[in-house]
């Protein structure tokens, strides 16, 4: 997969460069130690034919809080960057894309928190990330990292090693997504992406705190309340999830993908005929900026 070519155009540091000419400097903290904050955002073309950024404001909001989280220098607001976004979509003639903010830091071989840091923003098109078929999912043998060793919250570079570890051993063994545990042995999230399931006409996604608090998974209650979706956040175990009739992944970049089977044992329920079904329409909707309305017979 290319993510640019010769004519692409990313946003650094206040200006906007040929992808292909930027340079970093290769001693940079970020590149040694992981040390650096990133954001995954999607652009859609909506209903009326316009760009428009689903959840900008939301996504900046969490990119500060990241870095805030982690001490990396974050001198930048919410309407600088949105508007460093939309022009980064413009001078690529892009319309639908994946957008992706990273902050990182200058050369520092200690292990002390960066006093500077660097931004760039650059975009490709992206389709579904996890495709459009039904995820056969495994149960991880990696754990999501113990919130008291690391801020869970914060959308780390160097975290996403533990996330492509739980991807690739999924992958190796013939599945196409992983699930992660926490410490605890409840279940988590996905390597990028959160989780729900249904149960009885209900939704059970895990509460925070071992968890990325995903803006999909936010737009999913929000559409869950307008939509008059029972829901409850809480803790569950892997026996608890296997007894589920459904249960979804949603993130940015997967959007909203059914499960087909958890270590090889599949839902009672078909995805077309679930809660999980209607939202992802409700979100397509949402993200379109479309009018949605609910089939009576759908769940
Ligand atoms: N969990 C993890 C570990 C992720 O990387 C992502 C993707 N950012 C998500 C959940 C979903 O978050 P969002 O809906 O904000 O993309």
């Amino acid at each position: 997969y290319s993510y640019y070519n010769e004519n692409t155009i990313l946003y650094f540091d206040g200006e906007y460069a040929k992808a292909a000419e930027a340079k970093i400097d290769l001693y940079g903290q970020s590149l040694h130690y992981g040390y650096a904050v990133f954001e995954g955002i999607r652009a859609y073309k909506t209903e009326k034919g316009e760009v428009k950024i689903f959840k900008a404001e939301e996504h900046f909001d969490r990119f500060k809080r990241s870095c805030e989280l982690i001490h990396i220098p974050y001198k930048y607001n919410n309407e600088e960057l949105i508007k460093a976004c939309y022009k980064v979509l413009e001078l690529n003639n892009m319309e639908e894309a994946y957008i992706r903010p990273l902050v990182f830091c200058p050369p520092n071989m200690t292990l002390k928190a960066a006093s500077e840091s660097h931004i760039l923003i650059c975009a490709w098109e992206w389709g579904a990330y996890l495709g459009e078929k039904l995820l056969r999912v495994m149960t991880s043998s990696y754990q999501r990292p113990n919130p008291k060793a690391f801020q869970i919250e914060s959308k780390s570079a160097g975290l996403y090693i533990n996330s492509i570890l739980a991807s690739q051993e999924a992958k190796e063994k013939g599945y196409d997504e992983a699930l992660l545990l926490d410490m605890n042995g409840n279940v988590a999230e996905g390597p990028g992406a959160n989780i729900f399931f249904e149960k009885n006409g209900k939704l059970y996604t895990p509460p925070r705190g071992h968890i990325l608090p995903g803006i999909t998974r936010a737009t999913v209650i929000e559409l869950c309340h307008e939509l008059g979706i029972p829901l409850e956040e809480k803790l569950f175990t892997l026996d608890e999830l296997k007894q589920a009739e459904s249960v979804f992944y949603c993130g940015t970049a997967a959007e909203i993908i059914g499960w087909d089977s958890l270590d090889g044992q599949t839902f009672s329920k078909p995805f077309s005929e679930s809660l999980g079904k209607v939202l992802q329409q409700a979100y397509k909707a949402r993200v379109l900026e479309k009018e949605f309305k609910r089939e009576a017979k759908v769940a």
